[in-house]
This record gives structure tokens, sequence and C-alpha cells, in this order.
């Protein structure tokens, strides 16, 4: 973890956001932020980061039969994960995951934080439901064909992270985004199968929604593996296992619950795999020359130019390997750069406008990073390597 000491700066930002938001003034457009005060941008010191993986099947699902618990945690624990979020389909045990998936007796580990979780399996599109301790899961199966407005009532009852899974392919997620908390933009290895899902984030990013975008392996390993599975649910491959792709979460501390929370706050990046580069996206918003905002913090632009800044964490595939920067604003590509040497990282500028709504996020591609535990993964991949969440401006926090 790279340290950041932006106490000061934190403060002054903190102070200018309660006393110099001017109000919007004959603007119409529908972006127009027109809130109150946004809240500080949260410290960026003290944090931890972790990796996971938010989407898993284990033998408790009827099309992963052959996947024991044990052979998962096993895997995450040997590529350094620490957190994991085992996701059977809650109608393959009629909603019944606590007496499944959880009461597992190999649902332990000494090193990797597992989180309750259960992939929410409907005729409308598939979801995660993740927690940082039990809850009543068969309570939000119950609801599942209900209408939104009660679905949203009983996740806010449970007090659960509520993710839209692979919203781009035929499971389409046909819910309201209004209720969700995070996106599976990233689903398996197979990069190239998550351009719909892509588009759908930045299209609920545009509308004013600050959604986290996740990733998750969707690794199943079923039994039977049919010809058709092997050719249209790929995910079934063994090249997709746990970690492709890997979930970053920076965290207030290294717990469940402050693990969860960096998701929903989307300070969140995702990479292909657990030893490829991780992208950390930040941006200096008054100009003094500091970085004072990471991903998924929110805030009103100072009217000084934004010193953003692209960098890439741990290891490599060699020094001398360069890799692509697409910045992309507002739904569309801003600018493209290049990220090379032994302190990869890459900076650039704009002035956000002052009283609209923006958004600015970054994907890198470049050389992958092997996966010692499963090296056909890099392939199914192609040349993504990570991609960050939004840092944003002029959002409304109460949307
Ligand atoms: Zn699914
Ligand atoms: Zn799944």
């Amino acid at each position: 973890m790279r340290a950041l000491a932006l106490a000061a700066a934190l403060t002054l930002a903190a102070g200018s956001l309660a006393t110099a938001a001017p109000a919007p003034t004959g603007l119409t457009a529908t972006n127009v932020f027109r809130g109150p005060a946004l809240p500080p941008v949260v410290s960026l010191d003290g944090g931890v980061w972790m990796k996971g993986d938010l989407h898993i099947h284990s033998r408790h699902s009827k099309d992963s039969s052959n996947n024991p618990i044990a052979k998962i945690v096993a895997l995450a624990e040997s590529a350094g994960m620490d957190y994991l979020c085992i996701s059977d389909h809650d109608n393959h045990v009629t909603g019944d995951v606590a007496h499944h998936t959880w009461a597992d007796p190999e649902f332990h580990s000494d090193k990797v934080l597992l989180l309750w979780c259960a992939e929410w399996t409907t005729h409308r599109g598939h979801a995660t439901t993740i927690s940082a301790k039990p809850y009543d899961h068969q309570a939000f199966y119950d609801v599942r064909d209900a209408r939104d407005t009660v679905i949203a009532a009983q996740k806010k009852k449970l007090g659960i992270h509520f993710s839209a899974n692979h919203p781009g392919t035929t499971d389409a997620f046909m819910f309201s985004y209004d209720m969700v908390d995070s996106i599976e933009v990233w689903n398996s290895a197979i990069w190239s199968r998550n351009a719909i899902s892509m588009h759908i984030w930045d299209g609920v990013l545009k509308s004013g929604r600050k959604i986290t975008g996740r990733g998750g392996s969707d690794s199943h390993h079923g039994t039977p593996d049919t010809p058709e599975q092997t050719t249209n649910l790929s995910y079934q491959a063994p090249e997709n296992n746990v970690g492709t792709p890997t979930t970053w979460v920076y965290a207030t501390a290294r717990t469940r619950q402050a693990a969860v929370d960096a998701l929903t706050n989307g300070r969140v990046s995702v990479s292909a795999n657990p030893y490829g580069p991780r992208v950390e996206f930040y941006a200096d918003r008054d100009g003094d020359g500091r970085m004072d905002m990471m991903m998924g913090d929110n805030a009103r632009p100072s009217g000084k130019p934004v010193t953003f800044r692209v960098q890439l964490t741990g290891a490599l595939v060699q020094p001398a390997a360069t890799y692509s920067v697409r910045v992309v604003k507002d739904g569309g590509t801003f600018k493209t750069l290049q990220i090379s040497g032994a302190s990869p990282h890459v900076d650039f500028t704009d002035t956000p406008a002052a009283d609209v709504r923006s958004y600015y996020r970054v994907e890198v591609t470049g050389p992958q990073t092997p996966y010692p535990q499963v090296p056909k993964s890099a392939a199914l991949s192609g040349d993504m390597v990570g991609l960050s969440n939004p840092i944003y401006f002029n959002y409304d926090p109460s949307f």
C-alpha cells in the first residue's frame, strides 16, 4: 500500500466543501446538481487494500456439484485472498443457503474472511447478496417475484449489499437499479463477454446513480460438463477460477464489515487475477499538489484544474512492460495514456464543470501477469489488465 499523507489537505477540502458550494443558477440540464453540500472526502490514510472474489459457486449449486468449498477456500488461501464470497444459487436449495452453503463444515478459513453471500436467482435476473454477518436469506428469496418496492424494503430491513450480476448476458438483470449497490461489470475470466455490462454501467452512472463496478469469477466447474456448457457457458471452464477477476477494496480495517462498506462506497478496482497489478486512481481536487480523492469519492470541483493520477501497484510482468490507460469521462473516451517503468503511474488534468455532474474512470490494458495456480486464465482475459471505479463530481449524495 502506498501511504498518502493527506490529513491537512483533507481538512481543507472538508472545510471548503461545507462553505464554498455555489448555488446552481439558471441551468436546466438534467445532470445539474441541485442538492445540499456534498459529504467531505473520506480520508485516504490508514486504510488497507483487500482482494477477493465476489461470485463463486460451490457444490451446493446443482451446476457446480464437483466443487467442494474446501477446494475453493484452499485456492483462495494459496492466492493470498483476503475475503471471499461463495454465492450459490439460492433457488437450487429453495432459498435455504443458511442450512447448505453457510452450514457446510468446510465453510471456514483461518486466513480468508468468508462473507455471507448467495446468488439470488430469479426470473428477472441474478444478483449477489453480500453481508458481513449472517442474515435471513430465505426472507429475501421469498420476495424475488414481488414488486421492486417490496424487494427494496426487504433489502433495507436485512441490511445486505445488493449487487446486480452479469447484467449484459442472457440472464439480464431486469430490476430497478435504484436498489442496487454494485454491478458485476467484469464477470468471469472471459473479458469479452462484458461489453454490454460495461455499457449498462456507464448508462447508470450517467443517469446520476453512484453505483460501484465490481468483478466476479462466477466459477462453477460444473457437473455434468456438457458440450453445450463448455461452448456457451465457458465460465464453467477450469481456466475460470477463484480470482479471475479479482476485486480489490480499500477498507478502513481488515474486517468483513469494512470490506463490504468499501465495496458499497466504490473504493474498488478490478484486476484480471490476484497477481496482476492493481489499478489505483486518485485526484488532487484543490490543486495543492496532494492527492485528496480516490475512487468512489464525490466532491464539488474547486474551480481549478484537477490533477488525476493513475498508478499500478503490485507484481508486474516486467519493469519494461507498457500498459495503455483509457480514461473514460461521462461514458466516452477522454484520453488514452501510457504507463511503464519501475514506478508505473501517469497524471492528467481536467477542469470539471462547476455545477454539472461528471465522472472519470480508467481501464488499463497490456500484458497479463501469470496466475501460477490457474495458468490458462490469462488467455481468457485478453489484454484487459484492470479497471478502476469512478471519481465523481457533483453527484447527488441522496440519489
Ligand atoms: Zn448468474
Ligand atoms: Zn453465478
